[in-house]
């Protein structure tokens, strides 16, 4: 079955059409500037008909999706022939809030409950619901799926997701830690104990999702028991330019001295903190630092070496949630891509009495590789995430139920 995958941003759309018979994506792309100009860039992955780009007004998400629709059945440069051979929509949506647990079929209910946990993600739900609505006018017929970034973590004990502050802001506004990138931790999980010719209920797995953002979560026998992003995800690791943990008297103190709102500090933190902040605001993205710290630049450096700690530290108390580990899991872009910062995270990790393969893991680059040696106490793997992918697989599973 053909399955559209929708991700929906503020103003952007991102898409793919997975066949789920071969797991193979066939066609994807993306709507940018919507509501301002409008760019689509779409690809067809059956003739290889490379990047189109095109610009043109999209004024909304309904346009978009309208775009996108006409592109997949382009007669030319199409990938199916009418949409009667899309058998189903997934959309990723970030906050489930505590309603969602796992993913469900979109109706009405569906609708007004995503609606009702915007408050815990303002920027990204009532965009996930746009594509929802623009969807459904566009293909009402279809059958769709939300596929929720929050749903793996909810199988957390209250001692991992409570924040100890007073109860009535969790009873009044659901104050709480949540966690996110659910979709690759679980996908990452699963597939990993598949990969080893496991059940999930065999292991304890720890998988460190390093991308520019990025999270770690401890997944004890197929269910999530901690992970490190909170009721944001500004939470945990230090990010691309997110700041990851820090004491919150900090905002506060900011807000005073430069007499400027909690808001403004919040979107500091968000945008400008981080790696990038770290290395002197030289750049979030890893080739860049890299390249400094070997060209001797001291602030890069620091910003690597604070990064992996972190990421470090994580693992090592998640080892403790879970009394014990069989196999930790790189992931994402950093995770799957960047041997060094891998090398760095693994180099604290040897009490648990892993024998790391250092020339496989300077050679692995976005595939699955086991970069521990045969013998390790300790499976250190990298194992590429593919989230499209996950949301397909939990669609098509959803509608042939
Ligand atoms: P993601 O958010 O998972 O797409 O990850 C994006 C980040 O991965 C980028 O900002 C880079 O920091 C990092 N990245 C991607 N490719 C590489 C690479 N080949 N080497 C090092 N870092 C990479």
């Amino acid at each position: 079955m053909n399955i559209l995958v929708i991700n929906c941003g503020s103003s952007s759309l991102k898409f793919q059409v997975i066949d789920t018979e071969t797991s193979e994506c066939i066609a994807k792309g993306l709507c940018e500037r919507i509501g301002i100009d409008g760019v689509i860039t779409y690809e067809n992955l059956r003739v290889k008909s490379g990047k189109i780009k095109t610009e043109t007004q999209i004024e909304d998400h309904k346009k978009a999706i309208s775009l996108v629709l006409d592109a997949l059945t382009d007669a030319g440069t199409g990938v199916i022939k009418s949409l009667k051979e899309i058998g189903a929509v997934g959309h990723r949506i970030v906050h489930g809030g505590e309603k969602f647990t796992k993913s469900v079929i979109i109706d009405e209910d569906v609708i007004e409950a995503i609606r009702e946990v915007s408050d815990l993600a303002p920027l990204h739900n009532p965009a996930n619901l746009t594509g929802i609505l623009a969807c459904r006018a566009l293909m009402p017929d279809t059958p769709m799926v939300a596929v929720f970034d929050t749903a793996f973590h909810q199988t957390m004990p209250a001692k991992a997701y409570m924040y100890a502050i007073p109860w009535k802001y969790y009873d009044e506004y659901k104050i709480r830690r949540y966690g996110f990138h659910g979709t690759s931790h679980s996908y990452v999980s699963k597939e990993v104990a598949k990969y080893l010719g496991k059940k999930p209920e065999e292991l304890k797995t720890i998988v460190c999702h390093l991308g520019n953002g990025a999270s770690v979560s401890a997944v004890e026998y197929g269910k999530c028991v901690d992970t490190s992003m909170g009721l944001t995800p500004l939470e945990g690791l230090i990010m691309g330019t997110r700041s990851g943990d820090l004491d919150p008297a900090v905002v506060d103190y900011i807000a005073g001295k430069e007499g400027i709102s909690a808001y403004e500090v919040d979107q500091i933190l968000n945008k400008e903190s981080g790696v990038y902040a770290l290395s002197g605001n030289l750049s979030s993205d890893f080739r860049d630092l890299w390249k400094a710290r070997h060209e001797g630049n001291r602030k890069a450096e620091l910003a690597l070496e604070a990064w992996a700690y972190r990421v470090a530290k994580y693992v090592g108390a998640y080892v403790a949630a879970m009394n014990g580990v069989d196999v930790i899991c790189f992931t994402a872009g950093v995770g799957e891509n960047d041997w060094e910062a891998r090398a760095l995270v693994y180099h604290y990790l040897g009490y648990l009495g892993i024998e790391f393969d250092e020339e496989k893991n300077a050679a692995t680059r976005g595939e699955i590789a086991e970069i521990s040696k045969p013998g390790s106490k300790v499976k250190v793997m990298v194992f590429p995430t593919n989230e499209e992918l996950a949301i397909a697989k939990e669609t098509y599973a959803l509608v042939t139920e």
